[in-house]
């Protein structure tokens, strides 16, 4: 199917849109003389042979004398008539059996061989490049890190044993793209892997294990790989990978800790050192209805707010941001800041339930996720998984009705929809929205360009495969402090440079400046300072622990420095 879509793109480009355009002029022009021939056949039939046919008899007459078929079954007795017949013959030899297949083998097959015969897929790198990004294995995820990559002129390859792929990528899509086997040493040579920037591994567990060591053989760059199965993070790693990334797992965590309603120690995402990053709907707190100054989380639990989820849209909060029902808030502090919290808030409600559909490596890593916390809930998948022996699952289709009652889906508070179907995860996202208004519903999009529909289907958080783990990616590459915290935020530091020496934290203005928030400082030989107060002064030399968006580093980099 694919090699048709892009054997068919090739002819709407170019030369080969030209040529489209005679054969369609051509097709004009003999669907004008057929009708003629036809015409004329119904009038000479009538004048010269005394004889009445309709239309499609007369077209039928023209068709076979002009593919020289020639039944027989109508003929002309006079001679001017047996004239008209040998005329429609010819030009049906000359114009249907010459012409055409010319043109056809001259328009379109000889350019279509030549196109396919001088395509030359790349064997290697131009031998001057460094600092690229080389990519094994093409999917939404490496897909979703290409455009970052490209946005930040970070040049990149990806490597492909599969020909139709590499003409794809290349010619289509205009990504760089190196032909020839992933673990071949020769093929990493010409890579010009010893000096890349970083090698990302995203092919299966064991095909990467066997390109980290032929890489590990040859240099030393830096390889972060994608692992499938958690038990193979040990293995990746003996085999010489810096990085290993439990994708699924940590999808899974993003999924469960956005469908419990349970109290705020239920909901932390990441820790960076003694700070905990967590993640909290407003509905159903005290916080429903407020602005972020109303609410007065920083005052009443020592927490700062840095970031606020509206239905998938992540935005750095003012005080006049309000916090209404849909609304999720991105808290950082303490332990003992997130357990006043909880004061504030409720600890959990009793009765929580989620319900998961799809227990595949991701429903398994949600499941795993919720039974630590400990929460309650139900998975359902078609069959059973056959890495997993821990949990039970309902096995049906979740398509039916029964299946999704017999899940509890009318009881369940929060929902987990994570099968490997975009399609059927939106279909499940808007049966279970009908079947309980109520409920809180996590989708996963395998592709990012699901996750609008997911949204208008009904679903409360969209977590996007593609996007979570290009971004894990990208912050490996760009060798952030912390890995991944949440989507669109990072955590980094940065020296208080020396025009601040002295200045209190609320003078320094670097809140104002680059929107950042300071949730640490680290200075040497002392303890962290987590959360300072706006009144604490700065050293020249201190680390600044911040957070905020790319855009907001960005600018923190430029003013800081
Ligand atoms: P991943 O490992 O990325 O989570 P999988 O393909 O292993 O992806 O998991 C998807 C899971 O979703 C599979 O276990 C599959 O059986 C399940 N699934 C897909 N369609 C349905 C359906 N209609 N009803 C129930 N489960 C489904
Ligand atoms: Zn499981």
């Amino acid at each position: 199917m694919k090699f048709v879509v892009s054997e068919m793109a090739y002819f709407l480009r170019g030369r080969a849109r030209q040529n489209l355009k005679v054969l369609l002029s051509y097709f004009a022009f003999l669907t004008a003389l057929i009708v003629s021939y036809s015409l004329l056949f119904q009038y000479l039939q009538r004048r010269l042979e005394g004889e009445e046919h309709s239309f499609i008899t007369g077209f039928y007459w023209v068709i076979t004398a002009m593919t020289t078929l020639g039944y027989g079954d109508i003929t002309f007795e006079s001679d001017p008539g047996r004239l008209f017949s040998a005329i429609v013959t010819i030009s049906g030899v000359i114009f249907l059996l010459i012409f055409l297949p010319f043109g056809m083998i001259s328009l379109f097959l000889a350019p279509w061989i030549e196109n396919r015969m001088r395509y030359r897929p790349a064997h290697g790198v131009p031998p001057e490049m460094e600092g690229h990004v080389v990519i094994f294995g093409l999917d939404p995820v490496t897909r979703a890190l290409t455009r970052k990559l490209k946005s930040q002129d970070i040049p990149f390859f990806f490597v492909t044993e599969n020909y139709e792929e590499a003409l794809r990528l290349d010619e289509q899509e205009g990504t760089k793209v190196v032909y020839g086997s992933p673990a071949d040493p020769q093929v990493l040579k010409k890579l010009r892997i010893e000096s890349a920037r970083y090698l990302i591994a995203n092919m299966g567990d064991t095909d990467n294990t066997n390109i980290i060591l032929t890489a590990r053989s040859l240099c030393k760059t830096p390889i972060a790989a994608i692992v499938e199965e958690p038990e193979h993070i040990e293995f990746l790693r003996l085999a010489g990978a810096d990085q290993v990334i439990p994708l699924k797992r940590i999808l899974g965590r993003d999924l469960a800790t956005r469908a419990t309603t349970q109290g705020a120690l239920a909901h932390v995402l990441d820790s960076f050192g003694k700070l905990l990053v967590a993640e909290l709907p407003v509905h159903g707190t005290p916080f429903a209805g407020l602005t972020l100054a109303q609410a007065s989380v920083r005052e009443r639990t020592g927490l700062a707010v840095v970031g606020i989820w509206e239905r998938g849209d992540f935005s750095i909060p003012v005080p006049e941001t309000p916090l209404g029902e849909n609304t999720v808030i991105v808290v950082v502090g303490t332990q003992e800041h997130l357990e006043a919290l909880e004061k504030v808030t409720g600890e959990k409600s009793e009765e929580d339930l989620v319900l998961i559909i799809g227990h595949g490596r991701i429903g398994c890593a949600a499941a795993a996720f919720l039974e630590r916390r400990p929460v309650p809930f139900i998975l359902v998948d078609q069959a059973p998984n056959p890495h997993c022996s821990e949990h039970i699952a309902v096995i049906g289709d979740a398509t039916s009705r029964s299946i999704l009652q017999q899940a509890a889906i009318e009881e369940a508070k929060g929902l987990i929809v994570t099968t490997n179907d975009d399609g059927a995860n939106i279909f499940f996202t808007l049966a279970c929205r009908r079947l309980n208004p109520h409920v809180r519903i996590v989708s996963r999009a395998n592709r990012e360009e699901n996750v609008e529909q997911l949204y208008t289907a009904g679903a409360d958080f969209v977590v996007s495969n593609a996007s979570v783990g290009a971004n894990i990616l990208m912050n490996i590459l760009e060798q952030k402090a912390s890995i991944f915290l949440s989507e669109g935020m990072n955590v980094f530091r940065s020296p208080v440079p020396a025009s601040m020496n002295g200045k209190t934290l609320r003078n320094s203005g670097i809140r104002d400046r680059t929107g950042c928030t300071v949730i640490a400082l680290e200075e040497s030989g002392k303890e962290t300072t987590i959360l300072p107060s706006p009144d604490e002064k700065l050293t020249a030399g201190t680390n600044l622990i911040l957070i905020g968006s790319a855009e907001q580093e960005a600018a923190c980099r430029r003013n800081l420095s």
